[in-house]
C-alpha cells in the first residue's frame, strides 16, 4: 500500500495528524510521523534523518507520498530523498497539498484502494470545492435520491466523513452528495474533498443520488451509517437555532449597486449613525511575484518589515492609551507574537532565496495559507483568529510596499464600511472621522467585535456581500440597535432615528453619573445590581461597570472548549483570581450546569432525546462525586481569598440540596485534612429553575442562605416551551402569569424563612420589568455587565410603594400581554411625573 511520511516543525502536530489519520482510514494505511528535532530546549525544527527513517519504514512497490509544513521542511526531507538509494527515490512524490487537509484527504483515497496520483489530486483539492466542481463526475442519468438528516454533534466532520466515503467507495457506479440544507452544490460522495467541503453540521438534510441499479444498496448503506450516528457519541437534537446569529454570508457576490433598501445583520454596538458610505481597504493587497537576484538582500529587507510592523503596532497601543483595556492587549500581542513566529519567518526566508521571488510575493502566500488554516477550523472562536492573522499580513505588505495604508482617510465624518473588520484597523481610526462601522463579514465573538463594542459608535456586522454595492459616498443611516443599515433613508426615517439617538445618548450619559451610585430608590430603598460572568476575561469589564457583586458565575463554560475537564488546581486559581480582582465584591460560584443545551462532548454521557429534561445541573454533579468534589474543593479554597458564595443549579428536589450540602461538608473536611484554608461560613443557596422547586420554595428555603430565580429556564419548565426553539418562540414568555405567581411566591417563600432571593435570568436586566420585581420584592439583579449602570438609572426614580401597588395590580391579570400593557402604562405615568 502507498505509505504517507508526514513532515512537520512540530512533533506534536505530526504525531497528532497521525493519530487523526490511523483514525480516519479504516484500513491500515502506513503512515510515518517525521516531526520535531531532538532538542528539548528548541524542539521545533525538522531533522533530515529523521526523515530519512520515516520514507524507509513506510517504503513498499507502491510508493511513498511525502507532506511537508513549511519551506525549510520540504528542504530537509529533499535532502533525505537525496540519500535514498536512485531507484528509491523515483518511488518517492511530493505532495504540495495544505499539510492537514492533505493527510487525511491522501490517506482515505489510499484507504479506498485509490493510486498514487488519486491520493495527490484528493489531498491538493482539499481546500478547494471549485475544483472539484469545475470536473464533475459525470452526472448519473436517471438518478434517484434519497434525504437524510445528519445528527452527529459535528456533522459529516472528519471521521464520519471518511467513513462514509469508505462505505461509497464500495460501490461501481457514481453517488452524488448534496447539501440540501446549505443549498450546496452535488458533490462526488466518494471524495473525502466533497464530502467535507459540502460542510454538513448537526441536523444538515443530505441528498444522496445515485443510478437506479445501486441506489437501494446505497440508500441501504447510507440509513445504517445514520442510524448508527456513524458510530459517533453524541447526537444532535433536533434543530434548535441560536437565536441572534443570522446566517454567515459570502462576501464575494454582492448583487450589484445598492442604493435603497435596508440591509440586516449582527448588533455589535447599539447607537445610530447618518452620513456617507466610506468603503476601507478589505482583503490583503495584491503581490505579483516578481524575480530577485539579491535574496540576500530581499530577505534583510523583510525582516525589517518585521521589525517595522513591531514598532507600528506598538505606537498604535501607547497612542490608544487607556482607551483599550488589558485584554484588548492580548490582541496585539497575539500580532506581535505572529511576527515572530519563527515557523513562519523561517518559511518566507526559505521561499525567498529558494524561488528567488520577492518578500511581498512569498509573505501574502504564507498569510493566506495560514489564515486559510484557521478558517477550515471547526472551532468558531479560532476560525475568527483568521481576521488576525489577514490583519498582521496586510499591515507588513503595507510596510513592504513602502507606505502607509490611506484607508482611514476621508474628507468628511463617514460610516466605515469593510469586508471583515480587523483589530488594528480600529486602533488605526480616526475617532473624528468615523460615525459608525459596518462589515460584511465576522463574528460577535471576534476580537475585532470586542473592541469595536467599546468604542462608542454603532456597530453592526455581518451585512453580507450587499454591502459592497452601495457606492462610495453613499448616503445611510446605521442602526446599531436594530442592526441595520438603510441606504438613502427619507427624511420621516432620519427624524426618527435622531430622536431616538437622542434619547438613548441623554440616557447613557445620565446612567454614567450614577453607574458607581448605590442601586437605590427614590425612597432609599436598596437592591443589589449584580453582574453574570462567564469567564475570567470579563473581570475588569465587570468592576468597571459598577457591579455590587457577581450574582452568576457560569463555571460549566470553564469546562467547554477544551478536551478534559479542568482539575482542581487550575480551577482553584482561576475562581481566586477572580475572586482576588473583584476587590471584596462577592461572588457567587453556580457548580457546573453541564447537559441541556450546553453539552460537553470529552464527558462521557449518553445521547438523551430530551437533554433539558435530561441529566443536568446538580443531577449530574451528584451523579459523578469526583467531578463534583473536585469544583468544590476548588471554590471552597478559592473562598479563603474574598467573599464567595456557592449555588447549585437545576434543582427539582430537597433530597438534591440535602446531597449538595452533604457534599460541600465532605470536601470541607477532605480540605481541614489537607490543612488548607476556607471559608466555613460560606452561603449556600440554589437556583430557582424548575416549578417543583419553586413549588417547594417553602421547605427549600430553610435549608439554604439563598435563591436565585433563573428565569430562563424557569419560563422555559412552567410553559413547556423549548426557549431555543424557534417555532414555538412567541410562546416562550416570561410575562406569562403562571411564571409570575412563581416568581412571587418564591420572593415570599425565602423572605418569611429570613433568606434573601436574586434573580440571574434576562428578566433581571430588563428595565421595563423592574419595577414590577421591585415591587415583589427582589433583593438581588443579576444581569450582563453592560447593563449595569441604566439598571441603576431607572431604579433611582422608582417608589417602592409605587412599584408594590403595581405587583399587586399585575399578579391579577391573566395575560402576559395584559402585563406588558400594565408596564407601559406605569412607565408612562413614571415618566410624566418625572
Ligand atoms: C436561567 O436559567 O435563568 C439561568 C440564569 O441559567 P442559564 O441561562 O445558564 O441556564
Ligand atoms: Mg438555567
Amino acid at each position: 500500500m502507498i505509505g504517507i511520511v508526514i513532515v512537520s516543525h512540530s512533533r506534536k502536530l505530526s504525531d497528532g495528524l497521525k493519530e487523526i489519520a490511523d483514525a480516519m482510514s479504516g484500513a491500515p494505511v502506513p503512515i510515518a510521523s517525521a516531526g520535531g528535532i531532538d532538542d528539548s530546549e528548541n524542539p521545533l525544527g525538522t531533522d533530515g534523518i529523521r526523515i530519512l527513517d520515516a520514507i524507509r519504514e513506510v517504503m513498499s512497490d507502491e510508493g511513498v507520498l511525502i507532506f511537508a509544513d513549511l519551506g525549510s521542511a520540504r528542504l530537509n526531507a529533499e535532502m533525505a530523498l537525496d540519500l535514498l538509494e536512485p531507484e528509491e527515490q523515483t518511488m518517492v512524490r511530493f505532495c504540495d497539498a495544505p499539510i492537514v487537509e492533505g493527510v487525511l484527504a491522501a490517506t482515505v483515497q489510499i484507504a479506498a484502494g485509490g493510486s498514487m496520483q488519486e491520493a495527490m489530486k484528493e489531498a491538493r483539492q482539499s481546500v478547494q470545492l471549485e475544483a472539484d466542481e469545475e470536473q464533475p463526475a459525470s452526472e448519473p442519468s436517471n438518478t434517484l435520491s434519497r434525504s437524510f438528516t445528519i445528527r452527529t454533534l459535528l456533522g459529516l466532520h472528519a471521521r464520519p466523513a471518511a467513513l462514509l466515503v469508505r462505505k461509497m467507495n464500495a460501490f461501481a457506479g457514481d453517488i452524488r452528495i448534496a447539501n440540501t440544507t446549505k443549498g450546496r452544490k452535488a458533490a462526488n460522495a466518494k471524495s473525502i474533498n466533497g464530502v467535507m467541503l459540502s460542510e454538513v453540521t448537526a441536523n444538515d438534510t443530505i441528498s444522496i443520488s445515485t443510478g437506479p441499479e445501486q441506489a437501494e444498496a446505497v440508500f441501504a448503506a447510507v440509513e445504517e451509517l445514520v442510524k448508527d450516528n456513524f458510530g459517533e457519541e453524541g447526537m444532535a437534537p433536533p434543530k434548535a437555532e441560536p437565536a441572534s446569529v443570522p446566517e454567515q454570508k459570502q462576501a464575494s457576490t454582492p448583487t450589484g449597486t445598492i442604493t435603497q433598501g435596508e440591509l440586516s445583520g449582527l448588533s455589535i454596538a447599539r447607537g445610530f449613525a447618518i452620513g456617507p458610505i466610506h468603503h476601507v481597504g478589505g482583503a490583503l493587497q495584491s503581490a505579483e511575484p516578481v524575480a530577485i537576484e539579491d535574496t540576500g538582500a530581499e530577505i534583510e529587507r523583510f525582516v525589517k518589515a518585521l521589525s517595522e510592523a513591531e514598532n507600528q503596532i506598538n505606537l498604535a497601543i501607547s497612542n490608544a492609551g487607556d482607551s483599550i483595556n488589558a485584554d484588548d492587549r492580548k490582541i496585539f500581542d497575539a500580532h506581535i507574537s505572529c511576527l515572530r513566529d519563527p515557523d513562519l519567518i523561517s518559511a518566507v526566508k526559505a521561499r525567498i532565496s529558494s524561488e528567488g521571488i520577492c518578500a511581498e510575493a512569498v509573505w501574502r502566500e504564507e498569510i493566506i495559507r495560514l489564515s486559510g488554516i484557521y478558517s477550515a477550523l471547526d472551532d468558531r472562536l479560532l476560525r475568527e483568529r483568521a481576521g488576525d492573522i489577514t490583519d498582521v499580513g496586510r499591515r507588513v505588505l503595507t510596510i513592504l510596499y513602502g507606505g502607509q495604508s490611506d484607508d482611514g482617510q476621508v474628507t468628511e465624518p463617514a460610516i466605515f464600511a469593510y469586508e471583515e473588520l480587523r483589530p488594528s484597523d480600529i486602533l488605526s481610526l480616526d475617532h473624528g472621522a468615523v460615525l459608525g462601522i459596518c462589515t460584511m463579514l465576522g463574528g460577535e465573538t471576534s476580537h475585532a467585535a470586542i473592541l469595536a463594542s467599546a468604542l462608542g459608535i454603532p456597530v453592526v456586522f455581518a451585512l453580507g456581500a450587499d454591502l459592497a454595492g452601495v457606492p462610495e459616498g453613499q448616503r445611510a443611516l446605521l442602526d446599531g440597535s436594530d442592526a441595520r443599515i438603510i441606504i438613502d433613508p427619507d427624511e420621516k426615517t432620519i427624524a426618527r432615528a435622531e430622536q431616538e439617538r437622542k434619547i438613548l445618548k441623554d440616557r447613557l450619559a445620565r446612567a454614567e453619573e450614577v453607574r458607581h451610585l448605590p442601586a437605590e430608590m427614590l425612597d432609599g430603598h436598596k437592591v443589589r445590581a449584580a453582574a453574570n460572568m462567564a469567564s475570567i476575561s470579563e473581570l475588569e469589564g465587570i468592576t468597571d461597570s459598577g457591579a455590587d457583586e457577581v450574582g452568576l458565575l457560569r463555571t460549566e463554560f470553564l469546562y467547554m472548549q477544551r478536551d478534559a475537564a479542568p482539575g482542581e488546581e487550575e480551577q482553584y486559581d482561576i475562581y481566586r483570581s477572580i475572586v482576588t480582582g473583584l476587590a471584596g465584591r462577592p461572588l457567587t460560584i453556580r457548580t457546573a450546569d453541564i447537559g441541556g443545551d450546553k453539552p460537553v462532548p470529552y464527558l462521557e454521557r449518553p445521547t438523551e432525546d430530551n437533554p433539558n429534561l435530561g441529566w443536568r445541573g446538580i443531577r449530574y454533579s451528584l451523579a459523578m462525586p469526583d467531578f463534583f468534589k473536585t469544583q468544590l474543593a476548588a471554590i471552597l479554597r478559592a473562598s479563603a481569598h474574598g467573599p464567595v458564595r456557592i449555588m447549585f443549579p437545576l434543582v427539582s428536589t430537597l433530597e438534591e440540596v440535602m446531597a449538595g450540602k452533604a457534599m460541600v461538608r465532605d470536601v470541607m473536611e477532605l480540605l481541614r485534612t489537607r490543612d488548607q484554608s476556607f471559608d466555613t461560613h460560606l452561603e449556600i443557596g440554589l437556583m430557582i429553575e424548575v416549578p417543583a422547586a419553586a413549588d417547594l420554595a417553602s421547605r427549600l428555603a430553610r435549608e439554604v442562605d439563598f435563591f436565585s430565580i433563573g428565569t430562563n429556564d424557569l419560563t422555559q419548565y412552567m410553559l413547556a416551551t423549548d426557549r431555543a426553539n424557534p417555532n414555538v418562540r412567541s410562546l416562550y414568555d416570561p410575562l406569562h402569569p403562571a411564571v409570575l405567581h412563581m416568581i412571587a411566591k418564591v420572593i415570599r417563600a425565602a423572605h418569611d424563612e429570613g433568606k434573601w432571593v436574586g434573580m440571574c435570568g434576562a428578566l433581571a436586566g430588563d428595565t421595563d420589568v423592574l419595577p414590577l420585581l421591585a415591587g415583589l420584592g427582589l433583593d438581588e439583579f443579576s444581569m450582563p455587565p453592560s447593563g449595569i449602570a441604566e439598571f441603576k438609572l431607572a431604579l433611582c426614580q422608582l417608589q417602592l410603594q409605587d412599584c408594590q401597588m403595581l405587583a399587586e395590580t399585575v399578579l391579577q391579570l391573566d395575560t402576559a400581554s395584559r402585563v406588558r400593557e400594565q408596564l407601559s402604562l406605569f412607565s408612562e405615568r413614571q415618566q410624566a411625573q418625572s
